[in-house]
């Protein structure tokens, strides 16, 4: 793959114009309202030339082969490596963001990689990987990008898996999905406060995402990174597990992860074991059968149980 820095023009999907003259975006919640020239908030899509373009597309910050136990997913294809890579740029504005410098990259030199849809698929096959993973980065804001690579590694038997925040509006989830083959939304918490303080977005349209999932064929696990008295309270683990057994299920994965001071909250400090154990407590305790604990070394809260008579059936130490 060759070294390319320079940014793309690519024709972006998901706009209207608006009777003012501007141009809206209508791919996430934001509905950035641009006048020509202008960026919006995740600063990879841009008005030119009187269209919205993807700034991003064919663009990589790097690739990297993990186990698919890192995104999390740990009932899709477990066990197997997945091609992971991310573009630049995000729609939430997240304070603790754990990738930030990817996340917020401005400069161009973040985007070492040039690489088509068509190679991406093809160096997953080549290194054995089952699936490729759009991660590092919110593929929903590159999702012409992914949409593509999506469907050059279905022809080649290669599954693509989305590691989102699930922000996203209702006319751009369907077409995004229809190419997934499994998805980790990230639940940042279950307070609208919690979304409009720290990542200057709101929850509904994560809760509709994850609904909309539900009743799709796209495999979906969840996280929800604890982070010291943010959104670690018993109160509200109480209500998200409650709406999560309701409205999902008891058969969603739903991985609890340790918070590391980074970004812009360096205050906090990193999440306490015995917190990852109490959330994982609630949620069993409201009948879900798959609940787990993420960034610690914990055998028990990493491992796969069965929900009926309590066999071990995977056993996990971190990934
Ligand atoms: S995808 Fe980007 S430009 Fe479009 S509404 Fe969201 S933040 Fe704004």
């Amino acid at each position: 793959m060759a070294a390319f820095v320079s940014e793309s023009s690519y024709p972006g999907r998901w706009w209207n114009p608006l009777p003012d003259g501007r141009l809206e975006c209508r791919l996430c919640p934001r509905f950035c309202k641009l006048n020509e020239g202008q960026r919006g908030f995740c600063f990879v899509r841009k008005r030119l030339d009187n269209e919205i373009v993807l700034t991003t597309y064919g663009r990589s910050s790097g690739f990297c082969i993990d186990p698919v136990e890192k995104k999390p997913l740990n009932h899709f294809l477990p066990g197997t490596s997945v091609l992971s890579f991310g573009t630049a740029g995000c729609n939430l504005g997240c304070r603790f963001c754990q990738n930030w410098d990817i996340s917020k990259a401005r400069e161009w030199d973040k985007l070492a990689d040039a690489a088509s849809p068509e190679e991406i698929a093809r160096e997953a096959r080549r290194l054995g990987c089952r699936s490729v993973a759009f991660t590092y980065n919110d593929p929903v804001i590159f999702a012409e990008y992914a949409i593509d690579v999506a469907q050059a590694c279905r022809e080649l038997g290669v599954r693509s898996i989305a590691v989102t925040a699930g922000y996203i509006t209702r006319e751009a989830r369907a077409d995004f999905y229809q190419h997934m083959d499994a998805a980790n939304v990230d639940l940042k918490a279950f307070s609208d406060d919690f979304y409009h303080r720290l990542c200057f977005a709101s929850l509904a349209p994560v809760l509709e995402t994850l609904k909309f999932l539900k009743a799709t064929n796209v495999w979906f696990e969840v996280t929800k990174l604890l982070i010291p008295a943010e959104n670690d309270g018993d109160a509200e683990i109480h209500r998200a597990a409650e709406w999560f057994a309701e409205n999902l299920g008891p058969d969603v994965p739903w991985h609890f992860t340790a918070f590391h001071p980074d970004f812009k909250m360096l205050n906090k400090p990193r999440t306490p074991r015995k917190t990852l154990d109490r959330a994982r407590q609630i949620a069993r305790s409201k009948g879900l059968h798959y609940v787990y604990t993420g960034n610690v070394h914990d055998p028990e809260g990493s491992s796969t149980w069965c929900p009926g008579c309590g066999q071990l059936i995977i056993e996990r130490d971190w990934y």
